[in-house]
């Protein structure tokens, strides 16, 4: 018989109990104050805070240094209850993963004992207020504002000093995900510009280090919840032990990270477009219209059934990724693309139809599903665009089915 467990496609045993737990958080702690966070930008530190408490902010890393050690694919269901909760509120709790992940592909032993401490101590840092204290926050520093979907062109510079123990650091990096809370954060900076992609080198970098400070707080369409800031690198003084792998494979790692990352892109959209679904579905048996349910109408039934056909594929494709990164498998790298592409898209389609199903109620604030269609929108951007995506993906189409020339 064909063994479905640990693939994600069936959910273990052993996760039913904290998935149902981490649900029932979501339902009475995020969503009740989902629209309120929504409307002010600010991240809801109450609900945070017991997500910490529980163990549901990187829950992924290993136990040997003192992580949790859950798989890819438990981290991927916790993933998809808390973006049902609320989408900002779970970027924030999973941006951590994102922060540490490029010590954990590549870094020294003390570098993942160090930042895995930071991650899991409890520490009043906390409390939003001593928001800048140490709060066991981390961020991932690639892009700028000339460098995006083109990391090559990166003009934040590590300079190694003469005598070779220390690189200073100079530059600045914009839209990162909880910067402004960050402990530390890996940075990609180049050691040589005419190197191009080949100088990029990451660095962990202590982010209460003298020099390194937060520009501007963006002001979002969605997942607002989530902070998102530019970060600015002063003449910092970084010890030559904060190179993290060697000099020349910060783009590597950078790529390797975002790979990892897919493990849970999938999860992260099944989780808001079972929240639009649910809406709409409900809906659609109140409203009545010429005298009937409007979901007794085709029209509107058989959208429900695409938006459900898009929740149970990105769910199935989401999880293969994440069941590939816990096998160690290359494969995961081939098809992350995919997910993010197939899965972002699903998203948007489910959120513009919910908005569709409520008619004019559905446009406005009074009704969640506005607020779901701001969320989705990001999910085809970051992480890479899902057009750089389709880039990769072609590339790959090409180079399998190569013409001989
Ligand atoms: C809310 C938010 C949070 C973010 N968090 C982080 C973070 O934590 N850390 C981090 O490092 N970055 C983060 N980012 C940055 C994000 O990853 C980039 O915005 C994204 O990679 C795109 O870069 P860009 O905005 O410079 O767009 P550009 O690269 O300028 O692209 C503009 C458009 O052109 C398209 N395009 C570009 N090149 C090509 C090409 N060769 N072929 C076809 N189309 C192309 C793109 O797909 C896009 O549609 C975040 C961004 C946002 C908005």
């Amino acid at each position: 018989m064909l063994d479905l467990n640990g693939t994600g496609l069936v959910m273990l045993e052993e996760d039913k109990e904290l998935i149902s737990m981490v649900h029932d958080f979501v339902l009475k702690e995020v969503r009740p104050r989902a629209a309120e966070h929504d409307r002010s930008g600010e991240l809801d530190w109450e609900s945070y805070n017991k997500a910490f408490e529980m163990g549901l902010i990187c829950a992924d890393l290993p136990a040997e240094y003192g992580g949790q050690g859950m798989s890819a694919v438990t981290s991927a269901w916790i993933r998809e209850e808390l973006m049902y909760g609320d989408a900002g509120f779970g970027l924030t709790c999973g941006t951590n993963n994102l922060g540490i992940k490029p010590v954990m592909l590549a870094g020294t032993e003390e570098q993942k004992r160090w930042c895995v401490e930071v991650l899991t101590s409890d520490k009043p840092g906390r409390d939003p207020r001593w928001p800048q204290k140490r709060s066991g926050f981390a961020a991932f520093a690639l892009t700028e504002p000339d460098a995006g979907s083109d990391a090559g062109a990166c003009r934040t510079t590590a300079v190694k000093t003469a005598d070779g123990s220390e690189y200073i650091l100079n530059g600045r990096k914009c839209f990162i995900t909880n910067a402004c809370y960050a402990d530390f954060m890996c940075v990609v900076a180049s050691i040589d510009r005419s190197l191009g992609y080949k100088g990029l080198t990451m660095f962990l970098v202590d982010a209460h280090l003298p020099g390194v400070s937060i520009g501007k707080h963006e002001d979002k369409m969605g997942i607002r919840q989530s902070a998102t800031c530019d970060v600015i690198f002063e003449d910092v003084h970084i010890p030559a032990s904060a190179l993290v792998g060697k000099e020349g494979e910060g783009f590597k790692i950078a790529m390797k990270t975002l790979e990892h990352g897919r493990a849970s892109i999938g999860a992260g959209c099944v989780g808001i477009m079972r929240a639009a679904l649910e809406e709409a579905a409900r809906y659609a048996q109140v409203r009545k219209t010429m005298g009937k349910p409007i979901w007794k109408n085709q029209g509107i039934s058989f959208k429900l059934a695409n938006m459900q056909i898009d929740i149970e594929t990105s769910r199935a494709i989401g999880m293969k990724v994440a069941a590939l990164v816990d096998a160690g498998s290359r494969e995961a790298a081939e098809l992350g693309p995919i997910a993010k592409c197939y899965c972002t898209d699903a998203l948007n389609r489910v959120v513009t139809e919910a908005v569709q199903i409520l008619g004019g109620y559905g446009y406005m604030r009074d009704y969640p599903v506005e607020k779901l269609m701001r969320d989705a929108k990001i999910f085809q951007i970051f992480e890479g665009t899902n057009e750089v995506q389709r880039m990769i993906i072609g590339n790959g189409v090409v180079a399998k089915y190569k013409v001989k020339e």
